[in-house]
């Protein structure tokens, strides 16, 4: 039985190290790829999904699991994980898993043209395809059970649609009236303005990601459209972009990939290309990713830091002072798009997201009413219209690329991030201290310490009470947005 054990993790161990190389085409995909490979590039990617889809319902895998007897707690886990993961393949027929990889590939595009084109009905009969795919996927995999709930097993296990809405529905009230003080508020900070040279911006990114602790040892920075993170163990690479007119965007999207790439890092290399060795669900993730970016590198401390490298950098930015910066890096502002909010309305654009995307898998909304509902309910949280769909629903490209579920694990993650920095303030109180010096060292050290090392150890809501010691819940995000926005705003 030891041997089903070994036999089941050494195969295991190939299939991971095969997803990693895959991982790395499509990092090279957005970093590096000549233009004229794209179509090559795709075939590539084919053969290997081929072979990786092959080795994941390889029936000796139910063989194995069958008689594996793990040694440990660890191995009890990874068995438990390759099991799941098993039986969810498992469920999905073949037929339709193939469809909705050849229609979600084909449906990226049509989005992005819509998109481009502000032409909503170019993407309707595509889209109507995709959620019928997507819910038949769910259906198939609820067994019975709700189909919404079953979806989010991919992003979030152990979440239930319920669940989150209660959340959101403990969060929308508290949001939508500190959205309305601070942006109803009398005093209003200035926002930074100039132009800022690329070189200078990508200078000081590195330095942001020297701040919080980032292995260049094992990773890399390089240019992306959109930026991301990817790789696990001793491979992990960051990606960012510039924008002369916003250094911020620069900065603080380099932090947040090197909050997902820091978890990654940390991770016991016990676990390295094992089910264990990464992030145990996305919305766990981005709660590494959200501290960084949020309640550690928007704070007045490191922030105060971050203004005298800009001014190195830069010279002059035409701020009186560095709460004059502080103020500028928290500036809450009118807009449509989910990627660019601050932290008082980010939240807001998640829960429209989710109550839309619950309710088209549950049949309650038809795609054709999409719109019509978005623009609705969006009017009814930020107070102004959506002027054209690409400032609507037209601007994310998850429910192209099939990912419905996924949502809610961006709040999930600033939720938990408000926990986490809660119980991290409470045992590192001296850490404004380091920050203000540019060392992010110590909240680095505590969440390594506290949550990155085990990686997929526990389950994700048991990872992060694992890490505070208290089980978590959406007052410590909510206490923290009203107390620092009220300041800033001085309400
Ligand atoms: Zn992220």
């Amino acid at each position: 039985m030891m041997n089903a054990f070994n036999d089941l993790m050494a195969f295991q161990r190939e299939t991971e190290a095969l997803a990693q190389v895959a991982g790395r085409l499509g990092w090279d995909q957005e970093t590096m790829m000549p233009r004229g490979a794209a179509e090559q590039r795709g075939e590539e990617m084919a053969a290997l999904e081929g072979v990786l889809h092959a080795r994941r319902t390889d029936p000796r895998i139910g063989d194995w699991l069958a008689a594996a007897k793990a040694p440990d707690a660890a191995g009890a886990r990874a068995v438990e994980l390759i099991g799941r993961a098993y039986r969810r393949t498992a469920l999905v027929p073949a037929r339709l898993a193939a469809e909705i990889a050849r229609v979600t590939s084909l449906a990226q595009g049509i989005w992005a043209e819509a998109r481009a084109r502000d032409d909503v009905a170019l993407f309707l009969p595509t889209l109507e395809r995709v959620v019928a795919l997507i819910r038949e996927k769910g259906q198939a995999l609820a067994e019975g059970g709700d189909a919404y709930d079953a979806l989010l097993e991919d992003y979030e296990p152990g979440a239930t649609g319920a669940a989150l809405a209660a959340m959101f529905a403990e969060m929308r009230p508290r949001l939508v009236s500190l959205r309305a003080a601070v942006l109803g508020a009398a005093f209003q900070p200035a926002p930074l303005q100039g132009r800022f040279a690329p070189e200078g911006q990508l200078a000081l990114a590195r330095q942001m990601a020297d701040a919080f602790g980032y292995d260049w040892g094992r990773g890399r920075l390089d240019l992306a459209v959109h930026p991301f993170s990817s790789g696990s163990g001793n491979d992990v690479r960051i990606t960012t972009r510039t924008n002369e007119g916003d250094p911020f965007n620069c900065l603080y999207s380099t932090i947040h990939e090197t909050g997902h790439a820091g978890y990654e890092q940390a991770i016991d290399p016990a676990h390295l290309l094992t089910p264990l060795g990464q992030g145990v669900s996305m919305g766990v993730h981005e709660s590494q990713s959200r501290i960084y970016e949020n309640q550690i590198g928007r704070s007045r401390a490191f922030t105060g830091w971050m203004f005298a490298r800009m001014k190195d950098t830069f010279g002059d930015l035409g701020l009186a002072d560095a709460d004059a910066f502080y103020a500028a890096a928290n500036r809450v502002h009118d807009g449509h798009i989910r990627t660019e909010a601050d932290e008082v309305q980010y939240n807001l654009h998640i829960m429209l997201r989710f109550d839309l995307e619950r309710d088209l898998i549950a049949g309650r909304l038809a795609v054709a009413d999409l719109e019509a509902a978005w623009n609705e309910r969006f009017l009814k949280d930020f107070g102004h219209a959506v002027g054209r769909p690409s400032q609507g629903m037209l601007q994310d490209v998850h429910w192209s690329a099939g990912l419905i579920g996924y949502f809610p694990t961006y709040s999930l993650g600033n939720l938990y991030a408000g926990c986490l920095h809660q119980a991290l303030r409470r045992d590192l109180p001296g850490l404004d201290e380091s920050l203000a010096r540019g060392d992010a060292s110590p909240a680095t050290g505590w969440l390594r310490a506290r949550l990155q090392q085990f990686g997929g150890l526990r389950p994700p809501e048991a990872t992060v009470e694992h890490a505070c010691g208290f089980a978590p819940s959406a007052g410590p995000l909510l206490d923290y947005l009203d107390a620092k926005f009220r300041a800033i705003y001085r309400l």
